[in-house]
């Protein structure tokens, strides 16, 4: 299969803060460095990239375009065919070297479409445990700072099958965060929410960059989202993986309107 995009029928984004300045995604120490292809029958998907830097890199490709897979290869789920995954310096996967670092090993938190979390602990008991196994020891007042960004104090004794959608998913994210990852990787992670929680999540999501400082690759399909969260966006164009700054997304943007479109854009 050769990847393409389908047409677009919407507004042209509205882009927030400033672009990053040209250069600005140059790899080097911190860089997110991935080069490498993986096939399934007749789906290939080619990812080169390098991503520097805090913030929020939008992963914005139409169903089917490989986000999942890229994000099982990312996180050692899936092994690539060929070539490499580094990360601040360090060789998570090389085909040459035959180096494949475990997942537990990456130190990558995650945040899926749905929130899995321990049924049988308590909201608070799920935070404490991703504190526990994290990746590093728990600043002071971090767990409080969790809590409060995302609004979990009134949560902490509720059991998980309690818990409404959204708010599941805020402690899952809340999770995630406790986990310190070097790289927090959100996987649509409102897509099972309906459209007043979805707004309602977004709302924490926008602030967890600045608050906690995690770079964040995050996987939509949704124009909204990427419109309120992107720093930069990892684009799919004739099969080929792009890295885009906001401003350089944004002049492309025109082009891609009324050609062909990505599932789900304008659809909400
Ligand atoms: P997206 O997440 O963007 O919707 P996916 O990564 O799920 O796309 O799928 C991309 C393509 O790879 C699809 O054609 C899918 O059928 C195929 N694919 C993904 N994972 C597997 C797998 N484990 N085995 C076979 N084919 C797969």
């Amino acid at each position: 299969m050769v990847l393409s995009l389908r047409s677009v029928n919407s507004n042209p984004i509205a882009l927030k803060g400033e672009a990053l300045g040209p250069g600005s995604e140059r790899a080097g120490a911190g860089a997110l460095e991935v080069d490498l292809e993986k096939s399934y029958g007749d789906f290939r998907l080619k990812a080169t990239f390098a991503l520097a830097g805090p913030g929020v890199t939008v992963v914005f490709w139409p169903s089917g375009a490989g986000k999942t897979t890229l994000l099982s290869l990312l996180a050692g789920l899936a092994k690539p065919d060929r070539g490499f995954i580094r990360h601040q310096g360090r060789t998570l996967y090389d085909s040459a070297k035959k180096i494949f670092v475990a997942p537990e090993k990456r130190n990558f938190s995650y945040v899926f479409q749905r929130a899995l979390l321990f049924t049988h602990f308590s909201v608070k008991t799920n935070l404490l445990f991703a504190a526990k196994f994290g990746g590093r020891p728990l600043e002071p007042g971090a767990f409080a700072r969790a809590v409060g960004l995302l609004g979990l104090e009134e949560l902490l004794s509720r059991q998980p099958r309690s818990l409404s959608g959204g708010e599941a998913q805020r402690v899952a994210i809340g999770r995630a965060l406790l986990a310190q990852g070097d790289l927090l990787i959100m996987d649509e992670p409102l897509s099972s929410l309906d459209r007043e929680r979805k707004d309602e999540l977004l709302a924490y999501i926008v602030q967890i960059p600045e608050r906690f400082g995690a770079p964040i690759v995050y996987v939509t399909h949704a124009e909204d989202e990427l419109r309120l969260l992107a720093d930069r966006v990892l684009t799919v164009e004739r099969g080929q993986c792009q890295l885009k700054t906001r401003a350089e997304f944004e002049l492309g943007w025109g082009q891609l309107k009324g050609g062909p479109g990505l599932s789900g854009v304008g659809a909400n």
